[in-house]
């Protein structure tokens, strides 16, 4: 009996937090804005994953989810374009992107992102394709090839964007010539690659300067995307924009329907 009070006791305090939040959000915010979602590996094999990948399966029930929602799952190009004009997305509104690039976002992840018609953006390491990347704590990873990335492309659903030539942590490269280089010359190769524009950046570890922000913008992207963790980032700010991170946590649906729903940064907000 204590146990199903206390259980139904959270269950109150999360639906009275989550009302609250909703409440504060539509009224000091003027209303969810979409959720970027970022993901990085899909379906690692076990023991090769960190805490930000996710399982095959949990990937596709998140998919299934968004479908079966209704949520309006839009290129981030244009998320981009609508921030330009000044308008809102609005709740409901969610875009996909991926980091660094594995080459299971191509066997794994794009499968069922064709299955629902979903367009993401993946953001590729330009100086390793085809390579292996070791990323935090020495987990390997296999980065997309060429021909992979020219084949999402074709799809019409993918957008390649850049993740920069070496994933240096940005606000440390003091050498302006090698930033632009890691930003511009990222975005040349790449576009050579696929033969398709390469209009989006996502700052490695989600570093990024006031001057970083400048640079991306005379390399000739049209935004660029962080993460909400270290550097904040913006709803509005069309090179700094932030993103949810899905992590493992994020196989509980309660959770990833929050992440998703444009109102999690508040959330989070409330948390600190
Ligand atoms: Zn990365």
């Amino acid at each position: 009996m204590k146990k199903i009070l206390a259980r139904a006791a959270v269950y109150l305090f999360v639906f009275v937090l989550t009302g609250f939040v909703v409440f504060c959000t539509n009224i000091f915010y003027g209303g969810p804005r979409a959720a970027i979602l970022m993901y990085h590996s899909v379906g690692a094999p076990n023991g090769q994953t960190t805490c930000l990948d996710v399982s095959e399966q949990d990937f596709a029930r998140q998919m299934a989810f968004l479908h079966a929602r209704g949520f309006r799952v839009i290129r981030l190009t244009d998320l981009a374009a609508l921030l330009r004009r000044g308008e809102k997305a609005g709740a409901g509104t969610v875009v996909i992107t991926f980091d660094d690039g594995y080459d299971n976002n191509y066997t794994k992840a794009f499968p069922i992102l064709k299955k629902y018609g979903f367009p993401a953006t993946i953001f590729v390491i330009a100086g390793r394709l085809g390579k292996d990347y070791d990323v935090a704590k020495g987990v390997p990873g296999r980065i997309v090839t060429p021909q992979m990335m020219q084949e999402m492309v074709a799809s019409g659903l993918v957008d390649i964007g850049s993740h920069t030539t070496s994933h240096y942590y940005l606000p440390e490269v003091r050498d302006a010539s090698l930033l632009w280089e890691e930003l511009r010359g990222s975005k040349i190769f790449l576009e050579a690659v696929v033969g398709a524009p390469v209009a989006s950046l996502s700052y490695p570890l989600g570093g990024y300067r006031r001057s970083t922000e400048e640079m991306a913008r005379r390399a000739g992207y049209e935004a660029a995307v962080t993460t909400s963790k270290k550097d904040g980032g913006s709803d509005t700010d069309l090179f700094a924009l932030r993103r949810i991170r899905i992590s493992k946590s994020s196989r509980h649906m309660f959770i990833f329907f929050l992440e998703a729903s444009g109102y999690y940064p508040h959330l989070k907000g409330l948390s600190r």
